[in-house]
């Protein structure tokens, strides 16, 4: 049960839209409402951007990045000096950020307060500090005798186009190395997640950004499809649905547009024999249930040995029967609810799915009582499956776990890999070599050893229907630099290199 008076009714409204570094009037009165999801009330509205409101911000990133005295041309200490006052700016607003999408997207306060307050600071200033740090030029010695200067240039105009599940962190994930390496940027935050975009806007205002560098434009499909394909935009940065991604892809593949698609996924956790589960609970939850089920790398397939089949049931259904579920705005909640009604029938969907394919319910597979008024469901985890059951096979986005027995390490590693997906995953063990030994072996752009965290100088993301690309690290700056030689005149001299 939840204090619901620490939900305070929150009325957070936009007029304007941040295009061009001022607040504009939107092309048109279309509004996104925001409802919460742990109450159902409103909570919010901001203009929706269309069509006309995509192409001015696309022009303002354009004439921006086309400046010839423009951000893109800037000392990258210049840029540094730029980015940590936005970095300032965002941990000025942290509390207020991490309340925005709380009270949006049902995440945990606790969660929200880490992850997406604090998290993107973080990431601006490492990617700030890696371009002061990392030449982006570099003459070369050939094999054939002469030499080559090597360009790392900005791409260009980016469209970002982000999620609802953790609407700052995934921006981010664009936003601090797209600015670091000196290009710019329209962002389109998902319509469930507009309120925080917005507060985001207001500190890119208050940083001083150069106009035009950072837009802003809250819409649907529609206009993230228009962005896409937009003869102004130069690279397209994508986090969202495979479905999507493959759209996405698709629309690029024809223009030759160079795009990073983060998609679903559906990793699993191999549980070895040997593995000290009831020991790490918390690391357990983290991989499992974080976010309410609605994080993309969570671990839904739990491989476990079949001699501990049994006790593996025990300690999930303990973990997700105990977990405190409530309004993402109070701070014991760890399982908050659904993002929307719409999300909640597609959990409840999939555990009836679930059921009509002999699956056990060893606990959960409702609603929580006395939250009816948000799009709650209990944590839900499923025995007597195995890995071709539709649960097993499909994105939920939910907290619904499917524990699946294994007989020897080599066929838990099969199934793990038998996936359409592979985007993250765990191994849990005593033993750290042969952790890494199966870690090895699983198809997945990132896996854990007894835990899971997407560490900045880590590259992460997806292999198969999980994506393109990397973010984080230094490839993720890599991602919106282009290279280009200029073979030098071996008349020239040494004197030349830089
Ligand atoms: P979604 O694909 O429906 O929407 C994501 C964003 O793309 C939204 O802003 C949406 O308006 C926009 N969009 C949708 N269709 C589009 C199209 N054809 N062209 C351009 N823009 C389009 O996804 P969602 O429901 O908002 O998010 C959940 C999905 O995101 C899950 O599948 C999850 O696994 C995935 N995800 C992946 C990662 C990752 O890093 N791999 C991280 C978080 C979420």
């Amino acid at each position: 049960m939840t204090d619901t008076t620490t939900h305070a009714p929150t009325d957070v409204t936009y007029d304007a839209l941040f295009v061009g570094g001022e607040w504009t009037a939107p092309a048109t009165d279309r509004r996104i409402e925001v409802v919460s999801p742990s109450t159902g009330r409103p909570v919010g509205a901001v203009p929706e951007a269309t069509e006309a409101d995509g192409d001015r911000a696309v022009a303002a990133a354009r004439a921006a990045f086309d400046d010839p005295a423009g951000w893109s041309t800037w000392a990258p200490e210049d840029r540094r000096d730029a980015i940590e006052r936005l970095a300032v700016a965002l941990e000025a607003r942290g509390p207020e950020m991490a309340r925005r999408v709380s009270m949006q997207n049902g995440m945990p306060i606790s969660i929200s307060t880490a992850l997406e307050a604090g998290f993107p600071p973080l990431l601006l200033r490492y990617y700030a500090d890696m371009v002061v740090s990392t030449p982006a030029e570099q003459v070369r010695p050939g094999l054939l005798g002469g030499r080559t200067l090597v360009l790392h240039e900005p791409i260009g105009v980016v469209a970002a186009i982000v999620p609802w599940n953790f609407p700052q962190a995934i921006a981010m994930l664009k936003l601090a190395p797209l600015l670091a390496a000196g290009c710019t940027v329209v962002l389109k935050p998902s319509p469930e997640t507009v309120l925080d975009a917005f507060l985001l806007a207001e500190a890119v205002e208050e940083a001083g950004l150069p106009a035009g560098v950072v837009n802003v434009v809250p819409g649907g499909r529609e206009l993230g499809a228009h962005l896409v394909a937009h003869p102004g935009v130069d690279k397209v940065s994508f986090t969202g649905s495979t479905a999507a991604g493959r759209s996405i892809g698709e629309v690029c593949g024809r223009l030759l547009r160079p795009c990073t698609l983060e998609l679903g996924g559906k990793s699993a956790a191999i549980v070895l024999e040997d593995a000290d589960l009831a020991g790490n609970l918390e690391a357990l939850f983290g991989v499992t249930l974080i976010n309410n089920g609605q994080t993309c790398w969570l671990n839904s397939r739990i491989l476990a040995p079949r001699s501990q089949y049994g006790d593996v049931l025990d300690i999930l259904g303990g973990l997700a029967g105990g977990v405190t579920i409530g309004d993402a705005l109070d701070p014991a909640t760890q399982i908050g609810p659904m993002t929307s009604a719409r999300q909640r029938e597609r959990v409840e969907s999939y555990i009836a799915t679930g059921r009509a394919e002999g699956g056990r319910v060893v606990v959960g597979g409702g609603r929580p009582e006395g939250l009816d008024d948000g799009f709650f469901v209990q944590p839900t985890v499923f025995a007597d499956l195995d890995n071709t059951a539709r649960i097993a096979r499909e994105e939920i986005f939910g907290p619904v776990l499917t524990v699946i027995p294994y007989d020897t390490v080599d066929e838990a590693i099969a199934i793990a890999n038998d996936s359409d997906y592979g985007l993250g995953g765990t191994v849990w063990t005593t033993d750290p070599e042969r952790g890494e030994a199966v870690a090895r072996r699983v198809q997945s752009g990132t896996i854990g050893i007894n835990a899971y965290a997407n560490d900045p100088t880590a590259p992460f993301g997806g292999m198969k229907a999980s994506g393109l690309g990397r973010e984080l690290g230094p490839e993720g700056l890599g991602a919106y630099r282009s290279v280009r030689s200029i073979y030098l005149d071996a008349s020239a001299g040494a004197e030349a290199s830089a």
